[in-house]
């Protein structure tokens, strides 16, 4: 299977930027060997995919809710972001898990939601840095993973240890390893053989000068790169090194 480099740009850029990227990203993502696919905010959904339809790189949500539509003041619906010209979305990042109090039942409900428009699924897991110093940290993901995939997944998984996103400090080649492998085991658990087409990607301080190394790790599907997909050439570069 083709590894994914999926960017998340959280809440960064206004449109201008957001367009500078993506058109570099049109150029510059033929001929990859891997997916590649970009999340840009919600307002700035339907340029970049405009700028991106029938390119190489992919567009996707950071969120949606669970519900299709209602009385749900700010919120945006799966069914609204594929109409915006979404195909994947992000669910359960650990920002909003931490600041929006999302649960393990709640990201379950809005990656349904996603499959039902349409949209591919990421779900993010990942402990805090207090749950790996108490050596907790493979049931956590565990527990995440039972929680937040509803029956039947068919989306994509994110490892990405909350105590590596935008430190730095990515976990060690050995930790993603032993990660990963605990979460396919996890996967072939709750889903059987469907299990064998979920990619798990590594995400947490992925840079240029450490991508080779952490995609070249065994099971590690790709990676969901925050920091360094606000420039097209560093995202770049981490797909170049990606297979
Ligand atoms: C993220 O927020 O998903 C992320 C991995 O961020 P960074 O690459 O900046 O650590």
């Amino acid at each position: 299977m083709r590894q994914l480099i999926a960017g998340n740009w959280k809440m960064n850029g206004l449109t201008a930027e957001a367009a500078a990227i993506a058109a570099a990203l049109r150029r510059g993502a033929d001929g990859l060997a891997c997916d590649v696919l970009v999340c840009p905010p919600a307002t700035m959904l339907s340029t970049v995919a405009h700028i991106l339809v029938g390119s190489a790189c992919a567009v996707g949500a950071q969120d949606c809710h669970a519900e299709s539509a209602g009385a749900y003041t700010g919120d945006l619906s799966a069914p609204m972001l594929r109409d915006a010209g979404a195909g994947w979305v992000i669910v359960g990042h650990s920002e909003r898990r931490a600041s929006h109090h999302e649960t393990d039942a709640q990201v379950q409900a809005k990656a349904r939601a996603a499959a039902r428009a349409g949209l591919t699924p990421i779900v993010c897991v990942g402990e805090t840095a207090e749950e790996r110093a108490a050596g907790r940290h493979a049931a956590v993901v565990a527990q995440q993973l039972t929680g937040s995939l509803p029956p039947g997944f068919a989306g994509v998984v994110a490892y990405e240890p909350v105590w590596a996103i935008g430190t730095g400090r990515s976990a060690t080649e050995a930790e993603i390893a032993a990660m990963h492998a605990g979460i396919r085991a996890e996967l072939h658990r709750l889903l059987g053989e469907q299990a064998r087409g979920v990619r798990i990607l590594y995400g947490g301080s992925v840079k240029p000068d450490n991508a080779r190394a952490l995609l070249g790790l065994p099971d590690v599907g790709g990676a969901l790169v925050g920091g360094a997909s606000l420039e097209a050439a560093a995202f770049l570069a981490i797909a170049a090194a990606a297979r």
